[in-house]
């Protein structure tokens, strides 16, 4: 990840920790794909819990790349909609 914008370069990180509320926003995006993702693993694969949640994480892997960066840009706009301030 960059650490400025390229276009405007607004930095990205604000504080030293400034995206340990985009692990909030990964959980809140990832919670509901897992839980689809094993929920249909069972219901339409007939799996047993166990064996869907096991398969179900693994796949889950697959997308961890695309929510760990896509909740950081969540978090970018959230936060800034609520805390629009300039960095001094
Ligand atoms: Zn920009």
């Amino acid at each position: 990840m960059n650490t400025a914008c390229l276009v405007c370069g607004l930095v990205f990180e604000r504080e030293s920790g400034y995206f340990a509320g985009a692990m909030v926003v990964s959980y809140a995006i990832a919670v509901p794909i897992l839980a689809a993702m094993v929920i249909a693993l069972i219901l339409i694969g007939g799996l047993d819990a166990v064996v869907a949640l096991i398969i179900g994480n693994t796949a889950y892997l697959v997308l961890v790349p695309f929510i760990f960066r896509y909740s950081r840009v969540l978090w970018l706009h959230l936060d800034w909609l609520i805390d629009p301030d300039e960095p001094s």
